[in-house]
């Protein structure tokens, strides 16, 4: 039985009440994107209704409310993460602009021809391509820390690939293609006895492990809204105060500074100087709503029922004829990745929408892992914990059925 009443929380997500081809909504695409449960829309339709204006820059009551519940936010992103400061809390897009920042800004900055990153084989493309780019434009080697036949990373190619030349080491704590959680406090505790600084994505990671930036200490951790039952547009970067305050802005604008003139500027330290412009005020203001209601489930408690509800899966699924699951390390969150022999994985996808199961099938944005295990694309549900045991019952029977009608 789950720790918390399942079907109560539900009750909190509009969304999961509706109708999909006549069936009640399954959804186990939560590694796409996940629901957004009542307290976060309401809390951004108050803001609208009640406290909207810009912030920091006005004297009037509504710029106070809309400063302070956008300062909120902050500090209570500061406490789910476990970080020092406020300071260390940036506000961005999503996890892709929090990437794209610490390598427009940081990377551009610090690294010079011949340095080395390290990534690992499961990075999503929001961990690749920004290093791929900075890595063509100054002349830097990626290097990549492959993994084994289960899809978890083999430590010992990673230190042997560590040298006087890696400046950094960016990766993944849970992959969202095969749902491996890596051992990120150890790589991270390698790289810097390397010399090296390292950026951790916590996309897949939030919204399952208990995150804690200091105990982890990564230089820079990033993830977003939207995949921890938050808005879309907003996301984070946690970096140290210092690093922070020591690269340059990579946009410039209003709000980051601290005097202008036609000649020069003066940049507010962190987080303002990575703040330029009107930022995602309403939606970082429902990512505190949302960090808040995880909190009040808890999230060790969440990362316990969904462990069971993962080892549930993967014995029925293992079960279903024709089926290879992708991705079997021992440490896993969240994610079921499989190819179902005679079906095209959109074939598969197809045919579960038409029970109202909602689950990705495509190349999740993470080619080089899945062709690693010689696919090019696979179906993907993945759990948060609003799903039940009934949910991956309809999940499997669905694919025995398919199967059987293929057999006959
Ligand atoms: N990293 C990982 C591991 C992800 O799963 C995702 C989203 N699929 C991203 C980065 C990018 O996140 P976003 O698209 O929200 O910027």
């Amino acid at each position: 039985t789950p720790p918390f009443d399942v079907n109560r929380i539900k009750q909190d997500f509009p969304i999961l009440q509706e109708r999909v081809n006549g069936r009640p909504l399954i959804w186990l695409d939560n590694a796409a994107t996940t629901q957004k449960p009542k307290q976060v829309i309401d809390r951004i339709s108050y803001f609208y209704q009640h406290e909207n204006s810009n912030i920091h820059r006005a004297a009037h009551a509504l710029a106070a409310k809309a400063t302070d519940a956008y300062e909120t936010a902050r500090s209570k992103v500061q406490h789910f993460l476990n970080a020092r400061s406020p300071n260390e809390i940036i506000f961005v897009r999503g996890a892709t602009e929090g990437i794209n920042l610490v390598a427009k800004s940081w990377g551009e900055q610090h690294l010079q021809a011949g340095d080395e990153i390290i990534l690992s084989h499961l990075e999503h493309h929001a961990n690749i391509v920004p290093w791929q780019q900075l890595a063509l434009r100054k002349g830097l080697k990626l290097r990549i820390i492959p993994v084994d036949e289960d899809g978890q990373l083999i430590l010992s190619e990673y230190t042997k690939l560590l040298n006087s030349k890696t400046k950094l080491v960016s990766f993944t704590q849970v992959s969202n293609a095969l749902g491996t959680i890596t051992p990120a406090k150890q790589i991270t505790e390698l790289a810097h006895q390397a010399g090296a600084k390292v950026l951790v994505d916590g996309a897949q990671s939030v919204s399952h492990l208990r995150a804690d930036v200091q105990d982890l200490d990564a230089d820079w951790f990033v993830f977003s809204g939207h995949k921890i039952f938050g808005p879309t547009g907003i996301g984070v970067v946690y970096g140290k105060e210092e690093l922070l305050n020591q690269a340059q802005p990579w946009q410039g604008g209003g709000n980051m500074i601290v005097d202008v003139t036609f000649e020069h500027s003066q940049f507010h330290p962190a987080p303002g100087r990575f703040e330029a412009g009107t930022g995602n005020i309403a939606d970082a203001v429902g990512l505190g709503a949302a960090l808040d209601y995880v909190s009040k489930i808890g999230i060790d408690l969440i990362n316990q029922y969904e462990h069971t509800l993962l080892l549930y899966g993967t014995k029925l699924l293992k079960e279903v004829p024709g089926l290879r699951l992708i991705g079997t390390a021992a440490e896993k969150a969240s994610v079921l990745s499989f190819v179902l022999e005679g079906f095209k994985t959109e074939e598969v996808g197809a045919a579960l929408n038409k029970e109202g199961i909602a689950v990705r099938s495509g190349h999740h944005c993470a080619q080089p892992i899945l062709r690693r295990f010689g696919v090019e694309s696979t179906v993907r549900p993945s759990l948060a914990f609003y799903n039940t045991c009934s949910d991956i019952d309809t999940l499997v029977a669905t694919l025995h059925r398919l199967q059987s009608r293929h057999r006959h």
